[in-house]
């Protein structure tokens, strides 16, 4: 016998049913949601934190140029980042917390330029 998602009552009825009635069905999906909320909060920032902890392992020297291929071995996903800085002339560098990268291509490979975050980068008017 099925029994309801929300409150574990056996159901009656269609074979179906999910829920004992509407405000069970409420109940259980106004959690769901929230728990699915909490999931992408935990897995953004466990990405963050470990794009940080693999630029701060490509960049001991506060200036690097790393191979594409090497970072995303790393485990690094480009996807992910804090914010961003826009140089004068107008490169991008995107940024998890302190530590601050921009893709480029030299000589055909695909390459990430890795720099540090700067005070002068911090935006008054943003
Ligand atoms: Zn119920």
């Amino acid at each position: 016998m099925n029994r309801c998602l929300e409150c574990n009552e056996p159901l009656t009825g269609r074979s179906d049913k999910k829920y004992c009635n509407p405000y069970c069905k409420s109940a259980y999906q106004y959690r769901e949601t929230r728990k699915n909320e909490t999931n992408l909060y935990l897995y953004i920032d466990k990405k963050l934190k470990k794009n940080r902890k693999i630029l701060k392992n490509f960049n001991k020297a506060g200036k690097a140029i790393i191979r594409e291929q090497d970072l995303l071995a790393a485990g690094f996903d480009p996807r992910h980042f804090t914010h961003y800085f826009k140089t004068k002339g107008g490169n991008i560098y995107l940024f998890c917390y302190e530590y601050g990268y921009m893709k480029i291509k030299e000589n055909g490979k695909t390459k990430y330029v890795l720099v540090k975050w700067q005070k002068y980068m911090v935006s008054k008017h943003p």
